[in-house]
């Protein structure tokens, strides 16, 4: 047994534009975790509100840092549950579990490093050697014809599928009228054919009631969509009680819970098919395998949500092809600087196959001077 351990945990708050949200600007919390060996791990915690950053930087460097310092960086169980032990008042989901999945995270990217292995090894292996490349994007072009070119050239590229956000910032008329969401796919699905698989995202600017979601369902399901994401507000299991009776659409949801437990008591509610999962929010890399060993049991698919950095997006490949339950991985097909300039080498598709990095840890080298470029905290 490696005898390094955890020298220094650093939070890092970052902010930038996205192009692939309307050149918004975001925010996200890095970890750069020091080990006794000089070896340096990654984590990103996907906090995204400026006061959610400030808080999870808080909590890293106030309360789980000095739990952390001096812990032998190989024992990641152990240290994962000692961090949610410490923040059983404050935790169990909410902004601890940024700082719990950041930290995690890193220790996962040091101990790679140090055996010279790629996460998905210490993962147990690719169970998968690629997954096919999906383009997630959010529909915010003013016509129709602006935003089916958007869409056929992400093909083109050579993205399998797409996964379309409605309901998000720009110029986009479509949505919360079911009629308009369902004429705009129709409209999609003439464009490409019946071939790339199309996923409709309700985002947070539509508010369904059940009546509405089922509708929708009904629609989408008879043009061939592979699934719907989030159609409902995700506490309303009764709503997606129903739903799910009224349809054979498989229906995606998730991404917003916070802990295993969480997500064990969505699974037992009989309403999800697709969950999505986000190691920069989900306790961390030991936290989205752990509830994906639930979903594989289930024989439910998994689908990391990777909306955030190269980091993120590298942490949730490795998990992804360790496991037979993910089917596709998405990728934000416009370059931005948190996925083509804050690594050396972006996490990418060939051919529209996504394959997990080689080298050892999440197998990313991140370059310091863009995270001070972009630094605000
Ligand atoms: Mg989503």
């Amino acid at each position: 047994m490696s005898s390094v351990t955890v020298r220094s945990v650093e939070p890092i708050i970052l902010r930038y534009p996205e192009p692939n949200d309307f050149n918004n600007m975001r925010m996200t919390v890095l970890v750069r975790l020091e080990t006794s060996a000089g070896g340096a791990g990654w984590g990103e915690g996907i906090a995204m509100w400026p006061e959610a950053c400030r808080a999870t930087a808080a909590i890293i460097a106030e309360g789980f840092a000095p739990l952390i310092v001096g812990h032998p960086i190989g024992e990641i169980d152990a240290a994962w549950w000692k961090l949610k032990r410490h923040a059983w008042w404050y935790g169990e989901g909410g902004i601890a579990s940024f700082a719990h999945s950041a930290i995690d995270m890193a220790l996962w990217d040091a101990w790679g490093q140090e055996l010279g292995q790629p996460l998905c090894n210490l993962l147990g292996g690719r169970v998968q050697q690629h997954l096919p490349a999906n383009a997630t994007m959010h529909v915010n072009k003013a016509t129709l014809d602006e935003n089916i070119a958007e869409i056929a050239g992400h093909i083109a590229a050579g993205f399998r599928s797409v996964k379309l956000g409605l309901g998000k910032r720009g110029l986009a008329q479509i949505g919360p009228e079911v009629d308009s969401v369902v004429d705009f796919i129709a409209a999609v699905r003439g464009a490409l054919g019946p071939v790339p698989g199309i996923m409709v995202d309700i985002g947070n600017g539509i508010r369904w009631d059940p009546a509405q979601a089922i509708r929708a369902a009904q629609a989408l399901e008879a043009q061939g969509v592979s699934w719907i994401e989030e159609p409902l507000y995700p506490a309303d299991l009764e709503g997606y009680r129903r739903l799910r009776a009224a349809t054979r659409l498989p229906i995606a949801s998730g991404e917003r819970e916070w802990t295993v437990e969480g997500y064990k008591r969505l699974l037992a509610s009989e309403t999800v098919d697709v969950f999505g999962i986000d190691p920069g929010r989900a306790e961390g890399v030991t936290g989205f395998r752990a509830v994906t060993r639930l979903i594989e049991a289930a024989h439910r698919q998994v689908n990391a949500h990777a909306f955030s950095t190269a980091i993120t997006t590298a942490a949730s490949l490795h998990l992804s092809v360790a496991t037979p339950a993910s089917r596709i991985f998405e990728l934000k097909p416009h370059a931005s600087p948190m996925q083509h300039e804050l690594v050396r080498t972006p996490v990418w598709h060939e051919d529209g196959a996504v394959f997990a990095p080689a080298g050892p840890g999440l197998g990313i080298e991140v370059d310091e001077r863009v995270v001070a470029r972009y630094r605000v905290g």
